[in-house]
């Protein structure tokens, strides 16, 4: 297991090992991006996914779970390159 940052938010995601991110069905609890659906039959890609999800207000994606203390969405795409 690694840590990845998710390459649509920048929220830090546990990888798997031995499945690529894009193949996992894995569904950030951030921005809600669905990896190997959003971007396969969903027709979005990070790109269009991430400016949707901005210009939506970057709003926590998860229900069950609450964000981090101190989560901020900001920094967060800075350590992607956004912003
Ligand atoms: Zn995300």
């Amino acid at each position: 297991m690694s840590n990845e940052l998710c390459p649509v938010c920048g929220f830090p995601i546990e990888g798997f090992s031995d499945v690529p991110l894009a193949e996992s069905f894995f569904i950030c609890s951030c921005c809600g991006f669905e990896f190997g659906f959003d971007d396969g039959v969903n027709g979005d890609n990070y790109e269009s996914y991430r400016d949707r999800w901005i210009a939506n207000g970057c709003q926590w994606w998860n229900k069950r779970e609450a964000p981090p203390k101190g989560w901020n969405p900001v920094s967060q795409l800075r350590n992607i390159g956004v912003g």
